[in-house]
């Protein structure tokens, strides 16, 4: 009888445990890797909104979402649950969707932003893991009544030519508009888009170009670009990205050689004589386990 009654106290106990303090079965024993925790998760943590750690390595608490359609935007692949951000991201992307629509797209088709609690995710980016990134499309929205399952099936057009070197005829002036909206905002930290868009950018706008230095050249970035927050005022958890862009680039606006190395020297083939150095696989998102992400993610992931 008593045995029975202890292993009976016991199982309530763990059943309770588990309910104030779900976790989905993290045991630091374990290594499991973090993307497989934070996947599990659908709802936020109801706390104050805080972005922990680096955009690339780190979580979210207090996840806001942005509402998969609005009066200037609708969210794309809406299954994945994607559309939770720091309440800078959602309002900025609200912001930003009504400058395109001013500028002359009916608004904007809006991609993943983080997880409902952020963190690594299974597959996809290596950032967007603290609610401070967000993903636009480049493809002018025909229409902002699409069904969800339109939304998760909708293909992104390209902008970029299949020589890698320069825009395509659905790159066009309202485009750059947009970017220059998007990147003349404060809140912006940098913005990542394929380099001939931006050398687009550089050799066709006019008036000051310095909102230019925000953009950056990725590979990639030819259906969408994306749009990095800077850390808000007050989230001390928050990892700032250094070096900053005006570090990187060799001139105000980064139209510079820095920027055509990636149209020219970049896409040269490489000398099969040069030796390649061994390359050590580099740990990268999805092989993060709990321990590498900051400390206060625990927090998220046991909080309900
Ligand atoms: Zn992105």
């Amino acid at each position: 009888m008593g045995i029975k009654y202890v292993s009976y106290t016991k199982v309530v106990l763990i059943i309770f445990l588990f309910i104030i303090n779900p976790g989905f079965g993290h045991d630091p024993n374990k290594k499991l890797p973090a993307n497989k925790i934070f996947e599990k998760f659908n709802l936020p943590t109801v706390d104050e909104s805080t972005p922990i750690g680096f955009y690339a390595k780190g979580c979210l608490s207090g996840g806001v979402k942005l509402k998969d359609t609005g009066p200037t935007w609708q969210i794309m692949r809406p299954s994945r649950n994607r559309n939770w951000g720091h309440p800078t991201v959602i309002s900025y992307a609200k912001d930003l969707s009504k400058s395109a629509n001013q500028i002359g797209w009916k608004g904007l088709y809006i991609g993943d932003i983080a997880a409902p609690r952020g963190g690594p995710m299974p597959y996809g980016h290596q950032s967007h893991q603290t609610g401070l990134d967000i993903d636009i499309w480049l493809t002018a929205p025909k229409s902002l009544k699409l069904t969800k399952k339109e939304r998760d099936t909708i293909k992104a057009i390209s902008v970029r030519k299949k020589n890698l070197k320069e825009v395509n005829n659905n790159w066009t002036l309202a485009h750059a508009k947009i970017l220059r909206a998007a990147a003349s905002d404060n809140r912006v930290d940098r913005i990542f888009i394929n380099a001939p868009a931006k050398i687009w950018m550089c050799e066709n706008m006019e008036g000051s170009k310095k909102w230019l230095q925000k953009i950056r050249p990725l590979w990639g970035h030819h259906s969408h670009f994306h749009v990095r927050l800077k850390c808000p005022k007050d989230s001390i958890e928050c990892i700032k990205q250094i070096p900053t862009v005006s570090q990187i680039s060799k001139s105000s606006t980064g139209c510079d050689e820095s920027l055509y190395w990636w149209v020219s020297k970049a896409l040269e083939p490489q000398d099969p004589k040069k030796k390649k150095p061994a390359l050590r696989k580099k740990k990268g998102a999805r092989d993060y386990i709990m321990d590498d992400l900051p400390k206060m993610c625990l927090d998220v992931i046991h909080s309900k």
